[in-house]
This record gives structure tokens, sequence and C-alpha cells, in this order.
């Protein structure tokens, strides 16, 4: 099993460090987000270490994902929030600040002041087209 001693949410995994913990199974573990953005925010991790979703086993990123479901719908019965997003970052460009990959299950308030939101601006066709053909050109 892939693991590095260095990595905060590996020691997570192992207890060497604290964490909330809301559920677990064999493959994954979904604990609380010490700087919520909203109160129930959860994160799910594989018990896996892979930088991000580059890199992880489709094995472990389906077990990651079920568990993000499992998670919302338990944040959905308790907190019975307005919405919930389930966001995944790769790369510090895309806000990912720990590099072990990890699901945020994030409960959401209409109104609220969170800004990964964006509003809907109509796009160019011609280069949509473009860049469709050379992402279908790579997929594996
Ligand atoms: P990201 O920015 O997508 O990489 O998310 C990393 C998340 O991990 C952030 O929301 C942090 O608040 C959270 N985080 C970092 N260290 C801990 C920790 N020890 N326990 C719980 N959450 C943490
Ligand atoms: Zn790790």
């Amino acid at each position: 099993m892939s693991h590095d001693p260095d990595c905060i949410f590996c020691k997570i995994i192992d207890g060497e460090i604290p964490s909330f913990k809301v559920f677990e199974n064999e493959k994954t573990l979904a604990f609380m987000d010490i700087n919520p953005v909203s109160p129930g925010h959860v994160l799910v991790i594989p018990k896996y270490h892979a930088t991000d979703l580059m890199h992880i086993p489709t094995d472990w990123l389906k077990a990651t994902v079920a568990m993000a479901q499992t998670v919302a719908r338990a944040v959905d019965k308790t907190l019975n929030p307005q919405g919930i997003n389930m966001l995944q970052s790769n790369g510090p460009a895309a806000g990912q600040s720990v590099f072990h990959l990890h699901v945020h299950v994030i409960p959401r308030a209409a109104g609220d002041k969170l800004r990964f939101n964006w509003g809907i601006v109509p796009g160019d066709m011609d280069a949509i087209g473009a860049i469709a053909e050379r992402i279908r050109a790579n997929v594996a």
C-alpha cells in the first residue's frame, strides 16, 4: 500500500495526528476539515498515498467517491443544508494545499459567500471544439 511518512493525511490515517473521524472503511477515511469553509465540511481520503487525480489508481478513486456519497448523505440528513458541493483540487493553481488526494464535502446555503461558483458566460464554440479534439486524442 502506498504511504508517505511525511504526509499529513497519511499521519491522520495512522493516528499519529488526531482528527475528528466521521466514518471509515477498509479503503477510505472521512474526517472533519479543521478549517471549515462551512459547518459540516468533511474531507474524504483514500488510505493510499497518491498526490492527486492523475496518480490515484482507479479502484481507490472509486472507493473515495463512493465514501464521499455516503458522507454527503449523512451530512444532508444531519444538517439539511440547501446544497452540497463535492470538490477535489489538483495542483497549487487549483487550490490544492495537501498533496494526498482528497475530496471535500461542503454544505452550502443560498447566498453564502463561498467563491468557487462562477457565472454562466457563453464560450467560443470553435475554441471549445478545438480543445475537445485535442483532449479526445489523449484519452487512454
Ligand atoms: P486542499 O486545499 O484542497 O488541498 O484542501 C486541504 C484541506 O485540508 C484544507 O481545507 C485544510 O483545512 C485541511 N486540513 C489540513 N490539515 C488538516 C488536519 N490536520 N485536519 C483536518 N483538515 C486539515
Ligand atoms: Zn499521504
